[in-house]
């Protein structure tokens, strides 16, 4: 049980049956080289870890699209400055990258708020509400009517770096991204050159290439970046443990393991 085995650990273990990730994302194992191919990869799937997730990506959201940002610049330079929202909940369109477990909740939880929702993954998804869009050919149109970005796919070669200077560039003007995955999906001097052109207008970044952020990393100070240390969703260990050992008697009764990776897919 464990979140990033230290590299080729796992092959010194003879015996293992199986390895339960307690984390949604398995990355950390998959980056291993020797991870034994035999041993089924369990990931942490969990209704609470979606609805924490859920809560996080809901305020960020909102604390956007309500300007709570200029009223906390207004107020700290002693400003009454009154203003209207500019758009209607209908007009501002969230889209959401990686349409599952978690996304897919995230999706439900802004439903009420009335917001266009548009989401993106690989295979096709019927989530109620929400404007499925598939595969590669799809992204751009995806991109070009989406206001806020959401990133919630799972780190794999296909998706490292998806966060780039490219994808920005297909999003509306003043766009707003979200980063709640990892910190591999994004190219940081990208984003950076983005906000500093103008051309997005701000982001939330929980994960990043290198945790704890170093002291001196520019997200730090940048302000038009709010950065919280990866707690957008925390795995608590009770719930976790307790996901082992169902999983672990399921495997004694001989029963299917649930949620295994597809060790070809990545995830
Ligand atoms: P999941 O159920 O595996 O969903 C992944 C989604 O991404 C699926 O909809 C999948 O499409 C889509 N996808 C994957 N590769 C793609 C590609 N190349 N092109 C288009 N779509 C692609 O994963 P999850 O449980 O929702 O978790 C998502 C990620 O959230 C985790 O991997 C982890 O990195 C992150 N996370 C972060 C925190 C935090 O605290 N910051 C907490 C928990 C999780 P298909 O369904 O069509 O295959």
């Amino acid at each position: 049980m464990s979140f990033r085995p230290k590299p080729r650990y796992l092959k010194t273990l003879p015996n293992l049956k199986a390895v339960f990730s307690i984390g949604a994302g398995v990355d950390g194992f998959l980056a291993d080289p020797d991870y034994p191919k035999h041993v089924p990869l369990v990931r942490f799937v969990e209704k609470g870890l979606a609805e924490e997730m859920a809560q996080f990506c809901v305020m960020h959201v909102l604390i956007h699209y309500r300007m709570q940002r200029d009223f906390d610049r207004a107020q700290a330079a002693g400003k009454w400055r009154q203003a209207l929202l500019p758009k209607r909940p209908h007009e501002t369109r969230v889209g959401i990258l990686g349409l599952g477990e978690i996304g897919s909740v995230v999706a439900e939880r802004l439903r009420p708020f009335g917001f266009t929702l548009l989401g993106w993954s690989r295979t096709r998804k019927q989530v109620e509400g929400v404007e499925s869009f598939a595969g590669d050919d799809e992204l751009p149109v995806f991109l070009s009517r989406t206001d806020i970005l959401i990133c919630l796919l799972p780190l794999t070669p296909q998706t490292r770096g998806i966060l780039n200077a490219k994808l920005f560039a297909q999003l509306p003007k003043d766009a707003f991204v979200i980063n709640v995955a990892r910190g591999g999906h994004l190219v940081d001097a990208d984003l950076i050159a983005a906000l500093d052109s103008g051309h997005l207008s701000g982001a939330v970044l929980d994960v990043f290439h290198q945790e704890p952020l170093p002291e001196g990393n520019p997200f730090w100070v940048h302000p038009k970046v709010t950065v919280t240390p990866h707690i957008a969703a925390i795995t608590e260990p009770r719930v976790a443990a307790q996901h082992v050992v169902d999983n672990i008697r399921r495997m004694e009764r001989g029963e299917k393991l649930e949620n295994v990776v597809d060790l070809k897919r990545g995830y």
